[in-house]
C-alpha cells in the first residue's frame, strides 16, 4: 500500500512492506524506514499455550 507524502524526513511517498521482523513503511525517495507497531499474535498464542500446559 502506498502512502503519499507520508515520510517525516522528506515528505516523500512511503509504501508498506513486511519482512520476518514485522511490518514497516519505507520511503521511496530517501529510503527512510518506519516500523508499524502491531501486536505479535504468534508469540501471544504460544505464550497462552505454554501457560495452559503449566496449569495442567
Ligand atoms: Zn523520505
Amino acid at each position: 500500500m502506498l502512502k503519499l507524502k507520508a515520510c517525516p524526513r522528506c515528505k516523500g511517498d512511503m509504501h508498506s512492506n513486511r519482512d520476518m521482523y514485522g511490518s514497516y513503511n519505507e520511503c521511496l525517495q530517501c529510503g527512510h524506514m518506519q516500523d508499524i507497531e502491531e501486536p505479535n499474535k504468534l508469540v501471544a498464542s504460544l505464550a497462552a499455550a505454554a501457560a495452559k500446559k503449566r496449569v495442567a
